[in-house]
């Protein structure tokens, strides 16, 4: 185990570098804070969540690198938003984003009413 715990160190090691990189070194690994209930709950609750994001997510995967701030995060963390609200099946129209920088875009784009933000609030 502890050769394990040593990978996982230096993974944490990596990911902080990895701010700027594009390698991602996360593919395919769980993490505790991903599966754990809060986040599911958090799904379940119906609300912000439609079929669109589960079609966004099969099409982009999870998004784990905010595009406008670099910030690297899991689960709840990380967003897909809309860049222009419309809730269209277009994949350019829609940007990884951090749960602040998503909540600032939607403040500017005065969305703030948007569901996944106000569970995220
Ligand atoms: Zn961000």
């Amino acid at each position: 185990m502890r050769g394990s715990y040593e990978r996982t160190k230096k993974h944490r090691e990596i990911m902080s570098e990895s701010k700027k990189g594009q390698v991602p070194w996360n593919k395919g690994k769980k993490y505790p804070q991903i599966s754990d209930k809060k986040h599911y709950a958090w799904k379940e609750n119906g609300v912000g969540y439609n079929p669109l994001h589960s079609w966004i997510k099969r099409k982009l995967g999870k998004p784990s690198k905010c595009s406008h701030c670099g910030k690297i995060g899991y689960g709840h963390q990380m967003h897909w938003a809309n860049k222009d609200h419309k809730y269209r099946r277009i994949l350019t129209d829609w940007i990884r984003l951090c749960s602040k920088c998503h909540m600032n875009y939607d403040i500017k784009n005065n969305n703030y009413k948007n569901p996944i933000i106000t569970t995220l609030k």
